[in-house]
């Protein structure tokens, strides 16, 4: 049997086959950021694993119909290696606003306890295929009829607190498509925290391109955004400006300026970037960001790339397992020295992990720190 954290990035890098496709709550399709997954949960850990991508349909990991309780069994070739769970499905995902839009089209649920939307669905970046990130299918669902162009501060206030007292969802992620504004997205993050901190008391992540003024992360911080991410994605110049030359035009300096002004702001440990292993940067490449970014405070996520269906990367390799584990395993004792942890990130992806296999490395054993004599 597969430890828990290599058997993580096994199916997070080949995907998974169900016997029920309907197993579990739906599977995430389309949206910013990784999609075509669902969620299982691994031990204690729930994870997001790929279902929808061209990997998935011929990894050799299946999954049993699960049994009453929602437990299913794992095979590689047949044989089996690990027992799963499904969570059960999103109780706030029944209702609909008094103007008719459904619950589900205004945030969803990830993992088991966090919900997360997409404020706007539209984005600079994605409106010509020469400048739109190679990897992202934030139209998808949008063009697909599955979500909203723009969620209303009240909207999401509404579904927040429907998914806390029905689902009991503990911190939400808000991200954006980049607006045309010199904000970047932070205003309409701020307006949606307001409304969202004056409905329910529920840690929030706000998520958006480095604003051209630093005087934006106080504002969010004011407006109730507890953690910050601000995604490089890739890190170094030939693959950023092959998978995302719109969002390449943003030099690496600024990113590190935002993120040294923000740290100020909402602490060590509690702003992070989103990193897509798998197209093209070396494992040494990630791994110098990772030391960088942690000596400034900044949790650096690192997941691996998924092909999503539909996007001009749908037929791009996902990163292989091995090279997931060469990566995570010295970066997860990197973030646990920086004291950097996910588990103590109050809100966001990094702390619900469950996009990577991350977490699951930084509770390994790290040689203690000298105490001086
Ligand atoms: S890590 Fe982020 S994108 Fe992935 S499931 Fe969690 S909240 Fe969603």
């Amino acid at each position: 049997m597969l430890d828990n954290a290599h058997l993580i990035s096994e199916l997070q890098t080949h995907g998974m086959r169900l016997v029920d496709p309907n197993a579990g709550h739906e599977s995430r399709r389309g949206g910013a950021g990784p999609s075509d997954h669902k969620a299982i949960t691994i031990g204690d850990r729930t994870v997001m694993i790929p279902v929808h991508t061209a990997p998935s349909f011929d990894s050799p990991y299946m999954v049993d119909t699960p049994d009453a309780t929602g437990a299913a069994r794992v095979t590689c070739n047949g044989a089996e290696v690990a027992q799963v769970r499904f969570p059960t499905r999103a109780k706030f995902y029944q209702l609909t606003t008094a103007e008719g839009v459904p619950y589900s089209h205004i945030a969803t649920l990830h993992s088991k306890d966090v919900l997360a939307t997409t404020v706007l669905q539209t984005c600079i970046r994605y409106e010509s295929r020469k400048k739109t990130c190679q990897f992202c299918s934030i139209g998808q669902s949008l063009a697909a009829g599955r979500t909203i162009a723009h969620k209303s501060p009240q909207q999401l206030a509404e579904v927040a607190k429907a998914a806390v007292d029905l689902d009991g969802v503990t911190h939400m992620v808000l991200t954006t498509g980049t607006p045309a504004g010199k904000d970047r997205g932070a205003k309409v993050l701020c307006e949606s925290a307001k409304a969202i901190k004056a409905a329910v008391d529920l840690p929030l992540q706000g998520q958006c391109e480095p604003p051209e003024d630093d005087a934006w992360h106080q504002r969010m911080f004011d407006a109730g955004i507890d953690t910050l991410g601000m995604h490089l994605e890739a890190v170094t110049p030939e693959v950023r400006q092959r998978i995302m030359p719109g969002k390449a035009s943003v030099p690496l300096e600024k990113y590190f300026s935002s993120f040294e002004a923000a740290v100020k702001i909402f602490g060590r440990g509690q702003v992070s970037t989103y990193i897509l292993a798998g197209l093209g940067d070396s494992r040494e490449a990630i791994l110098e960001m990772g030391e960088k970014l942690c000596s400034m405070g900044v949790y650096p996520f690192v997941v691996p790339f998924v092909p999503i269906s539909g996007t001009p990367l749908e037929s791009h390799p996902a990163p292989m397992s091995d090279f997931m584990v060469s990566v995570l395993e010295p970066l997860g004792q990197m973030i646990a020295r920086a004291d950097i942890r996910s588990v103590d990130m109050k809100a966001g992806c990094g702390k619900c992990g469950a996009c990577s296999a991350l977490s699951s490395y930084e509770k390994l054993k790290v040689p203690a720190r000298k105490v001086p004599a």
